[in-house]
């Protein structure tokens, strides 16, 4: 058996560095600018609330705030990764909560429209077309022009209409927005590019599983929406009233721009529109989704040889 002196020496060091630690802890946390700026923020604060909640403002002050001390995402200094700590008061007491990082936010943004471009179908070239690559010709210089408006715009903010490009088969009109895409990513626009045969099927097929509003709302909040080949998918009612109008109509209202190719030009999109699988002619119908295009869109045409030849 120890001696009971030798014990209680012990104990007693023990209790000492216990209390010598916590009284600097309680320093460098009520020395921390942050933490001074939230308390002097909250006067209400009891210095009671405020000892009682030392840890929480100790883990508050060495987490990373909002990536200040991060590198990146991969690099997140957090207890919890990519969530950034914040100070909050309720009834006089201290809660310390979490709320996703921008670091965070940015990720998810890129891997949602990532996995979203991946499920339009698109060939591999469109995805990678840049702007830098788009090689010029009169014929189509007015398109290019107006694209390069476009993104010259963007970049502070996004102008209320996109472009109606239009003309023959093979002329580079998906191309283009292809390659605006791929640009509007670095100004941390989303866009979404559909072609729109693959589009029709796809919300026939959600229909099923309900997740055919959350698709709706999709299309309709996306900074960008990108309808390829309007006019090659199959005609019905349903799809152009209830899921194109209503798109349309939607981002008419909020300003946020539309781009779309076509073989057809407006003009004859309307004849295309007015004929469904029913058999009906729909002219009303039809020169309502024509009207709401040219608030989303700039019609342009585009010329010059099939680009397609000899392969
Ligand atoms: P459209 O949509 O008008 O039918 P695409 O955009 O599919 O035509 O273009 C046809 C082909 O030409 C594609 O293989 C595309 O990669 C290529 N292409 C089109 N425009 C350009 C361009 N400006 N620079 C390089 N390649 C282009
Ligand atoms: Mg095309």
């Amino acid at each position: 058996m120890k001696p009971v002196q030798s014990e209680l020496k012990k104990w007693m060091q023990k209790n000492k560095n216990f209390k010598e630690n916590y009284l600097r802890v309680r320093e460098e946390v009520l020395n921390d600018p942050e933490i001074q700026a939230f308390l002097s923020r909250n006067p209400q604060l009891s210095q009671q609330e405020v000892d009682k909640n030392l840890i929480k403002l100790h883990e508050y002050k060495t987490q990373s705030k909002q990536c200040d001390k991060c590198a990146s995402f991969g690099q997140c200094i957090n207890m919890l990764q990519g969530y950034s700590p914040v100070l909050q008061t309720e009834n006089g007491e201290i809660h310390l909560v979490y709320e996703k990082c921008h670091n965070r936010i940015d990720v998810e943004k890129q891997r949602e429209q990532q996995s979203l471009i991946q499920s339009l179908y698109m060939p591999k070239e469109i995805l990678d077309a840049t702007i830098a690559d788009i090689d010029h010709d009169s014929e189509r210089g007015e398109g290019i022009r107006q694209l390069l408006l476009f993104l010259n715009n963007a970049s502070n903010e996004l102008p209320a209409k996109g472009i109606y490009f239009h003309g023959p088969f093979g002329v580079g009109k998906t191309y283009l927005i292809g390659a605006l895409a791929n640009a509007l990513k670095e100004y941390n626009k989303s866009s979404m590019l559909i072609y729109m045969p693959e589009f029709v099927r796809e919300m026939k097929s959600s229909i099923k599983d309900d997740s055919i509003n959350e698709k709706i709302n999709y299309f309709k909040n996306t900074d960008v929406l990108m309808l390829d080949d309007i006019g090659a998918e199959t005609q019905s009612a349903w799809f152009r009233d209830e899921i194109l109008g209503s798109i349309l109509q939607y981002r008419m209202m909020e300003n946020m721009p539309v781009f779309f190719t076509s073989n057809y030009s407006l003009e004859q999109l309307e004849q295309q529109m007015a004929s469904t699988s029913r058999g009906g002619n729909e002219t009303v119908k039809a020169g309502r989704i024509i009207e709401r295009i040219k608030q989303v869109s700039k019609e342009v045409g585009l010329g010059g040889e099939n680009r397609r030849d000899g392969q």
